[in-house]
């Protein structure tokens, strides 16, 4: 089936700036598209997300002075099924990144087959600097603005960068009292006490790692013979290491906003842990040296895993990656001309949209069990997630070799076009 446009609307910003998100998801559609033989309509309909949101979000600080901050929703596709994805604080965040991201939670979605599309949702604001009140009130107004947006059945929401288990609890209860009875099914990744999920927590790190696992078995390696650096030490970051360590591989780097350690004999994991939980941050660590984070993306190492932020991997720092392995745990950490050059340098790049997928398939295991009242042990639910990880991989990797393509294309491939059978089918309304 054909789909051409006669008065073309433009998708999103018309040109984001070179190396942005934005412009990354875009060039990642296209060379998906491309492949799938898509014409230009159909390509225009994926690319445009379905909603958008802007709210102005009003906060009384403690002191009682009145500040204002930037608040989006954006629900890129829904063709097979709500929307999904995280809420983001962060300074950064503007519209054309929370696209961006809300595109990616699609193909996400997509690839490890989960039944929703894609959303995501940030304010501009950098949590650190206020206190915990201040950012329960600015989750509370954030969350009655986009109301009419989100819902079990539209638009469910979970925590990303800058917000929490404690955030989801706020928006789950501003959005049932509002409603007038309780909905825990409205977020996901919300404490077990309000019908979260066991394992939800560590859910990416664990996902990150059986992909990383798979990818290793597959090219007759062991996880136990290799070396890893981590950049960002945060939910993502943090839960890799302990997990990569434990399963015997030798985390030898991390680092966070604040700078980073090495010691390459390995780094020791559980008073790592103790250093951060006391003092914040990594930096300090005894029995390491120091590593700034561009040095860090450097190392000789086997895996590289960026959880930190987009675009850290692109035309300057790509090319001195090392490592033979970049896992990413970030969304979008490598911009288009970064992947040219790990491509070149022969670096196989596990892609976001799978590598950190595992997130999302645990909030959906959170979703199933809070629409059916009935939870599930931790150790089913760590099954499922190893199941579906490793199934994913498989399925990229497969479709990677048969093709001749990258693995970010195959899995691209495989989650638009799920997206996009899923919108033939339903066919256009009216
Ligand atoms: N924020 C996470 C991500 O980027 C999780 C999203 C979710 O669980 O909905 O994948």
């Amino acid at each position: 089936m054909t789909t051409t446009f006669t008065s073309p609307i433009e998708p999103t910003t018309s040109s984001p700036a070179e190396g942005s998100p934005l412009s990354t998801a875009h060039s990642q559609l296209a060379a998906a598209v491309d492949i799938l033989g898509y014409d230009e309509g159909l390509h225009r309909m994926l690319a445009t997300p379905r909603r958008e949101i802007h709210v102005a979000v009003p906060l009384r600080r403690d002191d009682g002075e009145i500040n204002l901050f930037h608040g989006f929703r954006v629900q890129h596709n829904f063709s097979r099924g709500p929307g999904k994805g995280g809420l983001r604080y962060h300074p950064g965040v503007d519209i054309d990144e929370v696209r961006a991201l809300a595109m990616w939670m699609t193909w996400k979605c997509g690839v490890v087959d989960l039944p929703y599309g894609g959303a995501k949702g940030g304010v501009a604001i950098d949590p650190r600097d206020f206190s915990r009140s201040e950012l329960e009130r600015v989750t509370r107004r954030y969350t009655s603005e986009i109301m009419p947006m989100i819902g079990p059945d539209t638009d469910i929401m979970a925590p990303d960068m800058g917000t929490d288990d404690q955030t989801m609890a706020w928006v789950m209860d501003t959005y049932s009292v509002n409603r007038g009875f309780t909905i825990p099914a409205v977020v996901t990744g919300k404490p077990l006490a309000v019908g979260g999920s066991l394992g939800r927590g560590t859910a990416t790190s664990a996902g990150l790692v059986h992909v990383t696992t798979a990818a290793l078995t597959e090219a007759g390696e062991k996880l136990e013979d290799v070396s890893v650096a981590i950049q960002g030490f945060g939910k993502v970051g943090s839960h890799a290491a302990a997990i990569f360590a434990d399963r015997g591989a030798r985390v030898v780097a991390v680092s966070d906003q604040y700078g980073g350690v090495r010691n390459d004999d390995g780094l020791h994991m559980t008073r790592l842990l103790e250093h951060v939980a006391a003092t914040g941050s990594v930096v300090g660590f005894d029995d390491s040296d120091p590593v700034s984070n561009t040095e860090l993306l450097a190392l000789p190492v086997d895996v590289l895993v960026p959880a930190a932020i987009e675009g850290v991997l692109d035309e300057h720092t790509a090319g001195h990656v090392r490592a033979r392995y970049v896992v990413e745990g970030a969304n979008g950490p490598t911009t288009a001309a970064g992947d040219v050059l790990l491509a070149k340098n022969g670096v196989t790049v596990v892609p976001d949209v799978l590598a950190n997928a595992g997130g999302v398939v645990v909030s959906y295991f959170e979703w199933v069990q809070a629409n059916q009242t009935y939870w599930w042990t931790e150790q089913e639910i760590a099954d499922k997630l190893e199941h579906r990880m490793v199934s994913a991989y498989a399925d990229v990797s497969g479709l990677a070799r048969r093709q001749d393509v990258s693995l970010r294309d195959a899995a691209l491939v495989i989650g638009v076009k799920r997206v996009a059978e899923a919108h033939q089918i339903r066919g256009l309304y009216p």
